[in-house]
């Protein structure tokens, strides 16, 4: 068995970066989508887990040091903000074309792997 490949992990956080921060209404946050862990404001914020994995998962934080295990957890929960802001029309996802879709089948076909 040869090792999985991380890599192949870190690349589909790619495409879930910019597509979490644009479903994030950052207009009205005080911290900019940085998320404070000791600011009430964050902890009762209903952007909370999306804001939280940005902090883990952005450009600045070092992916290949995540083990494959965190690695997998981390895009399932990509995997539910992506899916949570498709619209019904996307739901035979299967026979849609979109980047989402597509993204969200690519995961799937890589998670199996893993
Ligand atoms: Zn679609």
């Amino acid at each position: 068995m040869p090792e999985p490949d991380k890599r192949e992990l870190i690349a589909l956080f790619e495409y879930a970066r910019p597509r979490i921060i644009q479903s994030m209404e950052l207009r009205h946050c005080p911290h900019s989508g940085f998320y404070n862990p000791v600011d009430d404001e964050c902890t009762f914020c209903h952007q909370g887990m999306e804001c939280v994995w940005m902090n883990r998962n952005d450009n600045l934080v070092a992916l290949e040091e995540k083990s494959i295990e965190e690695l997998k957890q981390q895009l399932l929960m990509a995997v539910d903000f992506v899916d949570a802001n498709l619209t019904p029309h996307h739901l035979s996802r299967r026979k849609c074309d979109c980047d989402n879709c597509a993204w969200l089948r690519k995961v799937e076909e890589t998670l199996a792997r893993y």
